[in-house]
């Protein structure tokens, strides 16, 4: 096989790994995944976290090796953590996913909004109801990178997946 195939062939297996806290979307969508180099003609898979310090990584990183492997792939699996991963690499796809899933997805972009991670007054529409009448609960959700919001219209509560 040519590398350009094995590539391909990598990136369709990747395509079928779900993020370890939101299970309806792939690492590919996440944007999780930096891209397959070669190195004396091993593939090496590279990865950014989503966040750095995340307990899921490691699980990741076997996961992948493990999908790979029983495919007949022997590829590496390598974290890079420069840059580090911005929610500016999820797809509208995604964040549409997201919001089906009941996370309001990241408002914006990082690079407008540099501030977003410590602000506390965003303005986060519901992603069941669509309206605007939301309360920040708890700066921060089940992981850092989301808050707690709950919305006085529908009366749910949601994750906010927070701009970074
Ligand atoms: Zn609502």
């Amino acid at each position: 096989m040519v590398n350009n195939s094995i590539q391909e062939n990598i990136l369709e297996l990747l395509s079928g790994i779900s993020d370890p806290e939101i299970p309806v979307v792939s690492i590919i969508e996440m944007g999780m995944v930096r891209g397959v180099e070669f190195q004396e003609n091993r593939p090496v898979v590279v990865i950014t976290p989503t966040y750095s310090g995340c307990p899921a990584m490691h699980q990741i990183q076997d996961d992948i090796a493990a999908v790979l492997k029983s495919n007949g792939i022997d590829a590496e699996v390598k974290t890079r953590l420069s840059p580090p991963w911005t929610t500016d690499w999820m797809t509208e796809e995604t964040k549409q996913k997201l919001k089906k899933y009941g996370i309001a997805p990241p408002i914006g972009f990082s690079k407008d909004l540099k501030m977003d991670l410590f602000s506390v007054i965003q303005k986060v529409n519901c992603p069941f109801c669509d309206s605007g009448e939301t309360e920040l609960k708890s700066e921060f959700g089940s992981t850092a990178c989301k808050s707690y919001y709950h919305c006085n219209s529908c009366h749910q509560s949601f994750e906010y997946f927070k701009c970074h």
